[in-house]
């Protein structure tokens, strides 16, 4: 078991959440503080609040994984007599830093978006708004017959040749590779100043652009040649999307009032706010985790019978209404569900990693409003 430093461990956790995934203009990242330090404890909350930064101080945390970052709108001051300069200036003294995974969390694979339509109980759940589709290259690599299936299985572990539900898929053609060794070269067949000829085989195979590297990488250490000859060629069709909410079906119709108070269980609330006729039967979900006032004509056009989401406004409420699209609003709080979906992922990590860290779920409430 080792202690990491918070590079080693950021880097780790976006295997996970990648910034990339993020939406434009979003307040991602290490806000508060530096990773250039060892972290023993981590601490994991959805706001960050001046009690929040009392917990971790009394927890001993070096490091705070935030779902809404603290710095958001630019700083015009930070005034210590005052809670929210407090909380920076506690930061800072107690040596705890802040790093936030806002929409890249959302849109991530088992992210937010899916802890809260597993805890709907949803079935097969897709994206509901596409935002970044994955892009593919096809490799292509020359190796002597006698190391192709070693190259091949070195790609395939490495993540190339992923298709659906398929793994290690390769196209190979057989064929003869010539070189001749020039004076300072060590081949592996053949001898310098004669024309060698080879029975190669052409492996040719897909790649996501992420692991590009890693796959090349792999690649070079099987194939027996001094120098490879392979080539990268950029791809149209795209690889995995990615993208914000889930759309997916209940196991049985129910009433939409049989569904808002599954909603209130399921997602521990104690009201939801309605937006349609509570006899009207609903099966296909939408979801979105905080704010999706901008998606309900995306959760209309994608079938759904109902939308659920956060921070719902009047006028959305009525533009709902004309569409003829349910909305159930839980407010924007369900989000929590992150707390506990981050710690299970990072302990999952940390523990293939021997990563010696204590990952800790915050115990403060962060909700603001009281429901009466
Ligand atoms: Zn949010």
């Amino acid at each position: 078991m080792k202690t990491p430093n918070g590079y080693e461990m950021i880097q780790l956790f976006e295997q996970f959440a990648p910034k990339h995934l993020a939406m434009e203009g979003d307040k991602i990242g290490l806000q508060i503080g530096t990773l250039n330090k060892p972290i023993r404890r981590i601490m994991i909350t959805l706001d960050v609040l001046e009690h929040v930064v009392d917990e971790a101080i009394v927890h001993e945390i070096d490091l705070i994984i935030a779902h809404h970052p603290p710095i958001f709108r630019p700083l015009k001051h930070i005034v210590t007599d005052q809670p929210y300069g407090r909380m920076i200036e506690k930061c800072i003294k107690h040596n705890i830093a802040i790093y936030a995974a806002h929409t890249n969390l959302d849109i991530a694979k088992g992210g937010v978006n899916d802890w809260i339509a597993e805890a709907l109980q949803l079935q097969n759940v897709d994206v509901l708004v596409p935002t970044y589709e994955e892009p593919l290259k096809k490799l292509v690599v020359y190796v002597p017959r006698t190391h192709a299936d070693a190259v091949r299985k070195a790609m395939g572990d490495a993540g190339a040749g992923h298709i659906g539900n398929y793994s290690h898929c390769t196209f190979n053609s057989e064929g003869i590779g010539t070189f001749l060794p020039e004076e300072g070269a060590n081949p592996f067949i053949g001898q310098q100043g004669k024309l060698e000829t080879v029975e190669e085989v052409r492996i040719e195979t897909i790649v996501p652009a992420r692991l590009q590297r890693k796959v090349i990488r792999a690649m070079l250490q099987t194939h027996p040649y001094e120098e490879v000859a392979y080539d990268v060629y950029p791809l149209d069709n795209k690889g995995t999307t990615y993208g914000l909410g889930r759309i997916g079906t209940l196991s049985e119709e129910m009433t939409l009032q049989q569904f808002a108070e599954h909603v209130k269980t399921s997602l521990h609330v104690p009201a939801v706010r309605v937006v349609g006729e509570l006899a009207s039967r609903v099966r296909k979900v939408a979801v979105i985790g905080g704010d999706g006032n901008k998606y309900i004509h995306e959760a209309k056009m994608s079938g759904a019978d109902v939308y659920v989401t956060g921070d719902l406004y009047y006028h959305v409420a009525h533009d709902a209404l004309m569409l003829g699209l349910n909305v159930v609003d839980p407010g924007h709080h369900v989000e929590k569900v992150m707390k506990e979906g981050v710690a299970n992922v990072l302990k999952t990590m940390c523990a293939q990693q021997k990563f010696d860290v204590d990952i800790y779920v915050s115990q403060t409430n962060t909700e603001p409003f009281t429901f009466i």
